[in-house]
């Protein structure tokens, strides 16, 4: 097909071969790291996490200097929180620039150990833009009993989240603590991490954040429930399923879709 271009003088010519070149030069300059980490859209992911962090930290979903958020910036790079600092006091230096090896491109100071666990997913997901990792209390207790609460009880939760999966424990910031999402990333946006927090992924690091949000809510309620001393109402199957259509139509995950597709 002939190629053409607009001059600046608004005639369409041919495509020259210094056009191309200049195009050349452009996208290998987009994609340094020095200018995607001060492009726009770095600028606006980073008010982005700090955002996120403070929210995290009011609602005591992070303690001490744990939990870490991440973001995807463009194909190569991820935004993520440093190392031991509180999420309340994040400014914008503080946030670093790494590729998916995890090596820190810019930044001030040192990445989080447990980036690894978010590379992991994003590599395994594409559909995994933003993470967010925490410890909220009453999901980590869950994550202490290495068991996830049980399904069919509040249409939100069901809608958003579903069934959570449970991942074994591991030494957090190594490589096998990494893996241990790697089974279940694909069908299932909320990972509990055995004997230390929880893991959510979404196309944004707001979206993550309300998974949290909505887990340890769950987590929270179906505790308080317990204690009524009656038994639980669930959600007949038939008016799940109508859930699990809407879900399907929306390419939200869920381990019962991969099921019913026979993908496990
Ligand atoms: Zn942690």
């Amino acid at each position: 097909m002939e190629q053409t271009a607009v001059s600046p003088t608004g005639q369409v010519r041919e495509v020259t071969q210094a056009d191309r070149e200049a195009l050349r030069a452009q996208r290998s300059e987009e994609s340094s790291p020095l200018v995607a980490a001060n492009s726009i859209e770095a600028e606006a992911l980073r008010e982005e996490i700090i955002l996120v962090g403070r929210k995290l930290w009011e609602r005591q979903y992070v303690d001490g200097n744990g939990g870490n958020i991440s973001v995807r910036l463009g194909a190569k790079y991820v935004l993520c929180t440093p190392t031991m600092i509180s999420k309340r006091d994040l400014e914008p230096a503080d946030i670093c620039l790494s590729d998916l090896e995890g090596n820190i491109l810019a930044g001030d100071r040192l990445r989080t150990s447990e980036l690894l666990l978010h590379l992991v997913i994003y590599k395994a997901n594409r559909r995994a833009r933003a993470i967010v990792h925490c410890h909220p209390p009453h999901a980590t207790a869950f994550a202490m009993t290495g068991t996830a609460p049980p399904i069919g009880l509040i249409s939100e939760y069901e809608t958003s989240i579903g069934p959570a999966a449970v991942a074994p424990y591991e030494t957090p910031g190594t490589k096998a603590f990494a893996e241990t999402v790697l089974p279940f990333v694909e069908d299932h946006n909320t990972i509990l991490l055995s004997n230390h927090g929880i893991v959510c992924w979404s196309d944004t690091v707001t979206h993550a954040e309300w998974l949290v949000e909505t887990f340890e809510t769950y987590c929270k309620t179906y505790l308080i429930a317990q204690q009524i001393g009656k038994p639980l109402n669930f959600i007949p199957a038939s008016k799940i399923n109508e859930i699990l259509a809407l879900k399907r139509r929306l390419g939200y995950p869920d381990a019962r879709l991969a099921r019913l597709e026979g993908r496990d």
